[in-house]
């Protein structure tokens, strides 16, 4: 059976249970590891020494390494790639296949102190996919001797990005990105970077079945201090996948079906070792960022003296919430004026109603939303709807 096919068939089956937040605490992934993975090896410690652990599936003799969680608020890598695992476990033949051809080497959480305080830095303030080159994290030390100690054949780095990314010049929000990063300033495509480009072709072919126009590119403008680069300078074919929105999937918990979905296709594309081809990479329309979360359109605001129609751009900020565990959307205004240019995942035209603010008589630049506008209320932050 096709990939394809079989993941639509199989994955209501296979889904990991549990992982529905985007917040996922180190202690929370050590649990359900401790249950599923007593064979898990631990590679080392965080700053604040937490174990950082890696997972293993398959006898393949090509191995490839996949990291997630690098910034502790990027979650939707690790659960998707736990679904990945309860995948490549059904007795069929196409899992059969790959697990003969590859070895799958994970490691879930490269940032376990980041995770549970929800911040893309690790506890030290240090961001890690910025940390290639000084390596003062225990973090990034680990994962690149482990990459030099065991020379996987190919990288997969994973993460999330703001939903403020649409794809192209349309209003469809980038529900994944890719890049194959440069590993120069000339962006020269090197045989590896032309193999993660292989790859990406490959994936984007498939998911365009599956969530059509939700596909991007991501910038390729090299970045001296990255991971993905530095590893794509040594010479490791290195691809980066980039979780992003959709629509009313702010736990990013249907964009991981589509992850993992991802990572089953690079995971063929590579078995097939034929990565000689970029396909149509070039074409994959490039991430922009023309989102907002929520806009109202013609809203009339005045002072004593004057009046202006205008309108108002919400982004949603999240917080960790530590007595309930959760995360909370703060909405904060983030732009006033013409946003034509601009798209909504909630965009209302509000026709001239007025204004009605709570702590200040107009929209203020940063300020969480506190205001009316007709049937529209937000409370210090709050949308109500
Ligand atoms: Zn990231």
């Amino acid at each position: 059976m096709e990939l394809l096919d079989l993941f639509n068939k199989k994955y209501g089956d296979i889904r990991v249970e549990g992982l529905d937040s985007k917040y996922l605490p180190f202690l929370k992934l050590k649990s359900y590891l401790d249950e599923y993975f007593p064979d898990k090896v631990s590679l080392g410690k965080s700053f604040l020494g937490n174990e950082i652990y890696e997972l293993k599936i398959g006898s393949g003799k090509t191995k490839i390494l996949a990291w997630s969680q690098m910034h502790g608020n990027e979650s939707t890598g690790t659960r998707a790639i736990l679904d990945v695992f309860e995948f490549l476990k059904l007795n069929e033949n196409w899992s059969k296949f790959i697990l003969e051809s590859i070895s799958f080497h994970f490691i879930p959480m490269l940032n376990p102190d980041g995770s549970t305080l929800f911040t893309r830095r690790n506890a030290a303030g240090i961001d890690l996919n910025r940390d290639f080159l000084q390596e003062a994290s225990p973090e990034i030390r680990l994962l690149k001797s482990y990459v030099q100690k065991h020379q996987p054949y190919f990288l997969f780095n994973l993460h999330d990005q703001r939903t403020i990314f649409n794809v192209g010049n349309t209003a469809k929000p980038a529900t994944l990105s890719f890049l194959a990063p440069s590993a120069d300033d000339n962006r020269l495509e090197t045989e590896s970077r032309i193999q993660s480009m292989a790859v990406i072709d490959y994936m984007v072919k498939g998911l365009e079945k599956i969530i059509p126009g939700c596909l991007a590119r991501f910038s390729d403008e090299f970045y001296p201090t990255s991971t993905g680069d530095n590893f794509m300078k040594m010479g490791f074919p290195c691809i980066l996948f980039e979780a992003g929105h959709y629509p009313h999937d702010y736990q990013r918990d249907h964009v991981r079906k589509y992850n993992a979905l991802s990572i089953l296709l690079a995971l063929e594309k590579i078995c097939s070792h034929d990565l000689s081809d970029k396909g149509n990479y070039d074409q994959i329309p490039q991430n922009n960022k023309k989102f907002l979360d929520i806009i109202l359109r013609n809203v009339l605001v005045r002072s004593n003296d004057s009046e202006s129609l205008l309108d108002i751009g919400i982004y949603l900020d999240e917080r960790l919430d530590l007595d309930s565990q959760e995360i909370l959307f703060c909405s904060r205004i983030e732009e006033i004026g013409d946003l034509s240019n601009y798209f909504g995942h909630i965009d209302i035209d509000k026709k001239g109603k007025i204004y009605v603010g709570k702590s200040s008589m107009f929209p203020i630049i940063g300020d969480l939303a506190d205001f009316s506008v007709g049937t529209i209320h937000f409370e210090t932050g709050k949308f109500n709807g």
